[in-house]
């Protein structure tokens, strides 16, 4: 039995390489959930393989500012050149349903969707080692050399913001990684401070 009503926010963030796409990926492979994957809108180009609406919602640069003009965003920043966003009403909505909604997002938008939900669950993946990460960005082949030194700088930087996160997951394995994500989803639920009225409600108790 579920005591909140109202689903989770879960923000996943990580240097770029790190496999957060594919540790979400598994997560949302796992059965008997709940969860709500938040696509974000982007101006940058779509990579060989990407479906819009499905991995993002490409948009021209005037078409985010118009957005971000409205307040349509829940948080948005900018990351080596383009700009990313999550679509309020979408997460809104979904909260609202109960689901669990993650988000996949850098850092400074991580730090935004913090101010305004301080109950969301913030979770920092990691890879097992500094060059693990930097083979996996030259690996991965979609950009030009001087695009994976910007990711790698940037990288580097946000290894840094990881003490603001309430979780820190190592991914030395995609399905470890996904595991040990479900089982803070689980535990988070557990909270007191989440499900303490509902239980009131249900003992037909007041909480004193
Ligand atoms: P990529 O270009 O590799 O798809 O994404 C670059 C970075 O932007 C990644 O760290 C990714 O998690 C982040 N990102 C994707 N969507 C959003 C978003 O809506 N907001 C923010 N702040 N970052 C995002």
């Amino acid at each position: 039995m579920k005591l909140n009503e109202r689903g989770l926010l879960i923000v996943i963030s990580g240097p770029s390489g790190v496999g957060k796409g594919t540790v979400r990926k598994a997560l949302f492979e796992r059965e008997n959930h709940n969860l709500k994957y938040s696509v974000s809108m982007t101006t940058r180009k779509m990579r060989e393989g990407e479906v819009e609406g499905k991995d993002y919602y490409f948009v021209s640069k005037e078409e985010f500012q118009k957005r971000i003009d409205e307040g349509k965003f829940l948080e948005h920043a900018e990351f080596v050149g383009n700009c990313y966003g999550t679509p309020l009403d979408k997460v809104n909505e979904q909260l609202d349903k109960g689901s669990e909604v993650v988000l996949e997002i850098e850092v400074e938008g991580a730090m935004q969707v913090k101010k305004k939900v301080p109950d969301c669950v913030l979770i920092f993946i990691v890879p097992p080692s500094k060059e693990a990460l930097y083979e996996r960005l030259k690996k991965r082949g979609t950009e030009t050399e001087e695009v994976i030194q910007a990711r790698i700088a940037k990288a580097n930087r946000e290894f840094k913001v990881a003490k603001y996160y309430d979780y820190i997951v190592v991914n030395d394995d995609v399905d470890n990684a996904a595991d040990r994500i479900m089982a803070i989803i689980r535990a988070e639920h557990a909270r007191t401070c989440r499900s303490i009225s509902k239980y009131y409600d249900l003992i037909g108790e007041s909480e004193e």
